[in-house]
């Protein structure tokens, strides 16, 4: 069966900010789960000031630098993270990103919710500008509602936001939802049971990966690809990304 590859770089190990997203060891777990499960890594190159600019104003980009240089570095190695997992998307392979920080919370002119830059709304912009592709689907299955790439595409017709209500609202959205030339997902676990939600299952992972794969699937000419969000469990975050991506795989398959 044809596997994920997973998106990730030492220095995302690294803390760069105090807050939950940045925490110690919050993807230690993830990464040894994904690795004993044979899945192949690559690391992503960084991003470069010009692709976090096709979403952000100079000043949202300035104002980030001035926190501190480890924090824009990291921010730039997460957007690089989501631009390597769209890339991978487009040329046939599925992909995640396992990536920090998250970026569903950053707008073109600012930031919260442990965000800096956008990471999916960069990869996706990034497509549109190179016209490699004519539209896209975000899917957001996070705990929150990303305002910030809703923002980011609201007067935007090629690209459409969906934030998840519940597992049964997401099945009838994607069953009316047109063809598209890409999906990208926000996958922010911290609805698990276990995590600040405490709404869905190890099962109901598995389910949504069944229905996003379904729908690349039929939809999309099977290109999708998954950036980290939230997820606050430190313990079980890999085994919630490893069910979602097992229902995935075997959507597509
Ligand atoms: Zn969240």
């Amino acid at each position: 069966m044809k596997k994920t590859t997973i998106i990730f770089h030492p220095k995302y190990f690294e803390v760069y900010a105090s807050d939950p997203a940045a925490a110690q060891g919050r993807l230690d777990g993830a990464y040894k789960l994904l690795q004993t499960k044979g899945y192949e890594f690559i690391e992503p190159e960084i991003a470069q000031e010009d692709d976090i600019l096709l979403v952000h104003t100079k000043a949202h980009f300035e104002r980030i630098a001035s926190k501190s240089s480890h924090l824009l570095t990291l921010s730039l190695l997460s957007a690089g993270g989501a631009i390597c997992a769209s890339e991978m998307a487009m040329s046939g392979t599925f992909s995640f990103g396992l990536i920090r920080p998250p970026g569903h919370h950053a707008s073109a002119d600012s930031c919260w919710g442990f965000c800096f830059f956008n990471n999916i709304a960069v990869a996706i912009k990034k497509l549109l500008n190179e016209n490699k592709i004519k539209n896209a689907l975000i899917v957001d299955f996070d705990l929150h509602f990303g305002d910030g790439t809703n923002g980011i595409f609201l007067n935007e017709d090629r690209v459409v936001y969906h934030h998840m209500d519940s597992i049964t609202s997401l099945e009838n959205f994607l069953n009316s939802t047109d063809n598209v030339d890409i999906v990208g997902v926000s996958a922010g676990f911290d609805r698990y049971i276990n995590d600040w939600g405490g709404l869905l299952t190890l099962e109901d992972y598995k389910r949504l990966g069944e229905i996003l794969g379904m729908f690349a699937s039929h939809h999309a000419n099977g290109r999708i690809f998954s950036v980290l969000e939230g997820g606050y469990n430190h313990r079980e975050l890999g085994d919630c990304i490893y069910s979602y991506l097992t229902g995935l795989e075997q959507a597509i398959n």
